[in-house]
């Protein structure tokens, strides 16, 4: 079985959630399978392998992603989070998705200048999430090494919304 066809057996879909007329792809049985979740993390970072110096997790299932990515890879994780939870000096960026309006913030100083930063999260959608984070990697300095997602929803034009970066997914609907 391919990692694509993991993601795909394990993946569950949830019509009308959030709201109606959002089909919602939850992967937390996929995260809950114990080999599936190492492979997810496998595959995540082989793509990358040498071109990063930390993994940023988006809040919060891009949080478990990069955990155990950098754990793996012996590098620090950090954390892109919703407003008002990171307690000292912050960058923050506002941007609308598929269902809602949002904003993340970075830490400004968690990182030195120019390091090569790898994002991980769960689902690419319309690239609002992941374009957000990149901005606020750069503002606090850093490189966008690319972007890691276990499933990108083609029809939203994630991809092209973040067209000046790496982008790997590993399965795609
Ligand atoms: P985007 O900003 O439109 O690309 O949406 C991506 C963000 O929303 C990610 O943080 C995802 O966790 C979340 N998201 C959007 N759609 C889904 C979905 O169908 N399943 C799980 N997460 C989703």
């Amino acid at each position: 079985e391919t990692i694509e066809q993991t993601i795909e057996r394990l993946g569950a879909v949830v019509p009308d959630y959030p709201k109606p007329g959002v089909v919602f792809r939850d992967l937390t049985p996929v995260f809950a399978g114990g080999e599936a979740f190492r492979a997810v993390v496998d595959s995540l970072l082989a793509e990358y392998k040498g071109r990063f110096d930390y993994v940023a997790g988006i809040e919060a299932r891009g949080f478990l992603l990069a955990a155990a990515a950098a754990y793996a890879a012996g590098k620090g994780v950090l954390t892109v989070r919703k407003p008002g939870k990171l307690p000292r000096d912050t960058y923050s960026e506002s941007y609308s998705m598929e269902y809602s309006e949002n904003t993340l913030e970075v830490h400004q100083d968690d990182f030195p200048a120019g390091s090569r930063i790898l994002i991980l999260d769960d689902v690419l959608a319309t690239g609002g999430t992941l374009g957000a984070t990149a901005r606020l990697i750069e503002q606090a300095g850093g490189i966008v090494a690319g972007f890691g997602v276990v499933l990108e929803l083609r029809d939203l034009g994630g991809r092209t919304a973040l067209h000046d970066y790496p982008v790997h997914a590993l399965a795609a609907y």
